[in-house]
């Protein structure tokens, strides 16, 4: 197996590029899809959250209220730290079972906002980081997404800089441009990059006793 780890500051195009890795054969494992999936209805997760912070972090049909939370855990130090106590442990062993449950000789792409911030880099055989200016990604947020300017701003800032993850980038995407001419990009490094290095990979695995 091949683990990819696919990072970039918030609106620098991750979600474009792991969907066209995944249209190449990619498993995808997506950091905040997993973050979402641990505190569904019904879940452990959401059960210790109520535990910690208070039924009133529930919505009328009994989903996570989120914007109740975040008011509630990062109001100071402690309480971001019992809500990360609570959330992380659950989103790595969901992360590990599914990296787990790929077959050897898969291409796995793991979309992983935090990469550089948790210094997870050695955890992948090659990590892929993919980029745009701080203004663009600004406009994509406020356009696409309909954020508000100073939140798309004071996001970016509280993420790790553009010098953070070049220390770790073995593949730079730089997504400032079109999304066709990153699209093409993602096509030459699956085809130039990725099988060929999955390929080495594989011959390299230590061959089972006989
Ligand atoms: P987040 O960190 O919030 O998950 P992301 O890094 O996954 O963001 P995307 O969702 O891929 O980023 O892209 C952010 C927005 O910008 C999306 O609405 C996407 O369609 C758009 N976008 C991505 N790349 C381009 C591009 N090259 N040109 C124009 N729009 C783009």
């Amino acid at each position: 197996m091949l683990r990819v780890g696919l990072t970039g500051g918030i609106g620098a195009g991750k979600s474009t590029v792991a969907r066209r890795l995944a249209e190449h054969g990619a498993v995808l494992v997506d950091s905040d899809r997993i973050a979402r999936e641990v505190v569904e209805p019904g879940t452990e997760g959401l059960a210790r959250l109520v535990a910690e912070f208070g039924p009133e972090i529930l919505a009328a049909d009994g989903s996570l209220d989120r914007p109740v939370l975040a008011a509630k855990a990062f109001a100071d130090d402690e309480s971001r730290r019992r809500l990360n106590a609570i959330v992380h442990p659950l989103v790595g062993a969901r992360t590990g079972e599914l990296m787990a449950a790929a077959k050897p000789d898969a291409i796995v792409v793991h979309d992983i906002p935090l990469l550089v911030e948790n210094a997870l880099a050695t955890a992948y055989h090659l990590v892929v980081v993919v980029d745009a200016p701080v203004e663009v990604r600004v406009r994509r947020l406020v356009s696409a997404r309909g954020m508000a300017e100073e939140d798309a701003r004071a996001r970016i800032r509280a993420q790790a800089s553009t010098e953070q993850r070049r220390a770790v980038a073995d593949v730079w995407l730089d997504n400032g441009g079109a999304e066709d001419a990153v699209l093409a990009e993602v096509d030459a490094l699956w085809a130039d990059r990725l099988v060929p290095f999955e390929a080495n990979v594989r011959l390299r695995r230590p061959r089972p006793p006989v």
